[in-house]
């Protein structure tokens, strides 16, 4: 970017969060002189393994679950991916009909995608415009080969959060007529923002992954309730009870933890300061800037999460023109190989295609201040400005019809 000296505002908290002092602390050690390999025998291994039992412990501790369900993993994609594939694999014989959202992360969305080339059929249920599913369309939708629900806690890009214990009752309904269908549900964006505890909300599988809580990168958990099998995505050594082969991520189990417990312990203090900063926002950009529409549901969002559109502007003009002048975002849509695919997410909503790619998300996090939602609003406007009176389309309206 070059100039160095301008403010710098990070609102994308819901891509990746950096990793917190006292959890790189914690993790050091497991980099440097304690580098055992967990499996290994000697008292390297041993302290290593010391560290992978704590850490599974603790974060078991914290979701109500037992150690033995948590299952290490490379991230929330390997995990969605797993928890997916693995029920499908394993259950194939009792049926192959799989229930999922239609705004779901493409770690779900795409393998789901990837099954019915398999052979399985999948319904991808509708949602409302505020992104919420419909819980009478998901019993409709049950059927007598049904065995994998997957829905997520709450949405990557729009923050709505879903209403998963009465999506868990429904299914439970059925299993209580004795059919087993597993729940499994994607907190990967509700992790740090949401209480998890797994035996309240009734799930057989979630996914977390850690970067979204100011852990590493590149490190998640698959919770799996004692007794549900699982067909195995990665073959190779016996570590994760023989299910889940590779070397552990010593360090990256160390820092999920560590960062798991500071989320959960600041939970509740940081959703109330962050809900204050994003509603400030948005309420100034709605009143300062015409033509901009919110995105997914007032209510019921992740505290954390603003989806904004903006009439006759592109996203990635935006994201540039913003990250020029110091303040980063993210859009609502994917990019992918030079072409704009317009958010899968976005278009459930209802919303137009062209109106999608006019899209971004701001993310807040634990370190933003009053001052950044301010100066955003600032450059928002100006970019918000400069892009519009570039724009043939915005230039053939009636010059008063908007504020900026
Ligand atoms: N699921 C959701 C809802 C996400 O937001 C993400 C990442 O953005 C993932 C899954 C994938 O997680 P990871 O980046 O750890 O692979």
């Amino acid at each position: 970017m070059g100039n160095n000296d301008i403010k710098r505002v990070y609102l994308d908290c819901a891509a990746t969060t950096y990793v917190d002092g006292g959890v790189l602390e914690a993790m050091l050690p497991y980099f440097s002189e304690e580098f055992g390999n967990a499996n290994s025998l000697h008292s390297f291994g041993l302290r290593a393994e010391k560290a992978v039992v704590e850490a599974r412990s603790k974060i078991a501790g914290i979701i109500n679950a037992k150690p033995v369900e948590i299952y290490f993993t490379s991230g929330g994609t390997e995990a969605d991916n797993w928890a997916v594939k693995g029920v499908a694999g394993a259950h194939s014989k009792k049926g192959k009909h799989i229930i999922t959202s239609s705004v779901e992360h493409h770690a779900v969305f795409d393998t789901c995608k990837d099954l019915e080339k398999k052979g399985f059929e999948v319904t991808y249920l509708p949602v409302d415009k505020e992104g919420t599913i419909d819980l009478g369309a998901l019993k409709a939708a049950i059927r007598p080969d049904t065995i994998l629900v997957s829905i997520m806690y709450a949405n990557n890009e729009i923050g709505t959060v879903m209403p998963i214990k009465e999506a868990v009752k429904i299914v439970r309904e059925r299993q209580e007529k004795g059919q087993k269908i597993y729940f499994h549900t994607d907190c990967v964006q509700a992790a740090g923002a949401l209480e998890l505890n797994v035996a309240d909300l009734g799930v057989d599988l979630m996914s977390v992954s850690a970067h979204k809580f100011y852990g590493p990168k590149g490190i998640g958990f698959l919770y799996v309730k004692n007794g549900v099998k699982l067909e195995r995505l990665m073959t190779g050594g016996n570590q994760e009870r023989n299910i889940r082969g590779g070397t552990t991520n010593v360090p990256g189990v160390v820092g999920m933890a560590k960062a798991f417990e500071l989320a959960a312990q600041r939970m509740q203090k940081n959703n109330e300061r962050v809900g204050k900063l994003r509603d400030k926002f948005v309420e100034r950009v709605l009143a300062e800037i015409d033509g901009v529409y919110l995105n997914g549901s007032r209510a019921n969002r992740l505290p954390n999460n603003a989806n904004l559109s903006f009439e006759y502007i592109e996203g990635e003009g935006m994201v540039y023109g913003l990250d020029s002048e110091g303040v980063a975002v993210s859009t609502g849509s994917a990019c992918s190989s030079g072409s704009l695919d317009p958010s899968h997410v976005l278009l459930a909503l209802g919303i137009p295609v062209g109106l999608a790619n006019c899209t971004l998300r701001f993310s807040f996090g634990k370190d933003n201040t009053e001052e950044d939602v301010d100066y955003a609003v600032e450059k928002l406007k100006k970019v918000v400005k400069r892009l519009r009176d570039m724009s043939p389309l915005f230039n053939q309206l009636p010059s008063e019809k908007f504020k900026v």
